[in-house]
């Protein structure tokens, strides 16, 4: 980021886009120094502006920006596009893309992690346009990362209660971890969510799952239950709901 007076120049990929009165658009921005920030770009709806073109969705744009010391709100004062991510991908690849955006928009990114998770995602963004099967993999993929970064890592190696290493069979949210076969026996069935054996596998090879996109088989039912762990991980940490709207259309 640099500035000079009030004007702010940081690299951004819009989020969200909401319109904002007659002719402006309020953007939320993931950027790479100051997290999230809410951002007016006002009069862009207007007819001749052209500007209003590349304010889409998962547009990495360069910003300079205008922040009034007395408000929450960044003013947009030009913009120029560095990548259309979203533009000629495949419809599965936009899902995978949209699921990202809407985690992250429900996150509160602290300042100091903003620099790499911003890569995080920017990489997200690049890999995943070349993954033909199971991407969905990769979206859990990038959670975990994103998870390490925040300090909020779930452990898919051992058993949060006996720390054995293998068969993991389930998830265990007030613990915010997994369980074994034998601490999954003694424990209350409701506050656990079981796992079946595929499921536990593609946790447990999660790390290096990139390469094994092609041989492995993902479900509807480990989708949809994968999906609920990642939920729950995150709600239980930021103490509120997270969904996760836009893998609806995910087909496998
Ligand atoms: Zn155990």
């Amino acid at each position: 980021m640099s500035s000079n007076n009030r004007n702010i120049k940081l690299n951004g990929i819009i989020i969200r886009k909401v319109p904002f009165k007659e002719t402006s658009v309020i953007l939320d921005v993931f950027t790479n120094d100051l997290g999230i920030i809410p951002i007016m770009a006002k009069g862009i709806r207007k007819e001749k502006n052209k500007t209003a073109n590349f304010m889409e969705i998962m547009n990495e744009m360069e910003f300079v920006l205008y922040k009034n010391p007395s408000s929450d709100w960044y003013i947009l004062k030009s913009s120029e596009l560095i990548k259309a991510h979203l533009f000629e991908v495949e419809f599965r690849t936009g899902i995978l893309m949209q699921a990202v955006a809407e985690i992250c928009r429900q996150l509160i990114i602290p300042e100091e992690d903003s620099e790499m998770l911003y890569e995080l995602l920017k990489k997200y963004l690049e890999y995943i346009t070349k993954v033909e099967v199971n991407g969905i993999a990769i979206f859990w993929r990038f959670l975990l990362k994103l998870f390490i970064i925040m300090g909020i890592e779930f452990n898919i190696s051992e058993c949060v209660l006996c720390k054995k290493i293998d068969g993991l069979k389930a998830y265990y949210p007030q613990k915010h971890g997994f369980i074994c076969e034998s601490c999954y026996r003694s424990a209350l069935e409701k506050l656990v969510i079981r796992m079946t054996k595929e499921q536990s596998e593609l946790f447990r090879n999660l790390k290096q799952i990139g390469k094994m996109l092609d041989e492995i088989t993902i479900t509807k039912e480990s989708i949809s239950q994968i999906n609920k762990i990642f939920l729950i991980h995150l709600s239980e940490h930021f103490h509120k709901k997270f969904h996760l709207k836009s893998l609806e259309m995910y087909k496998v």
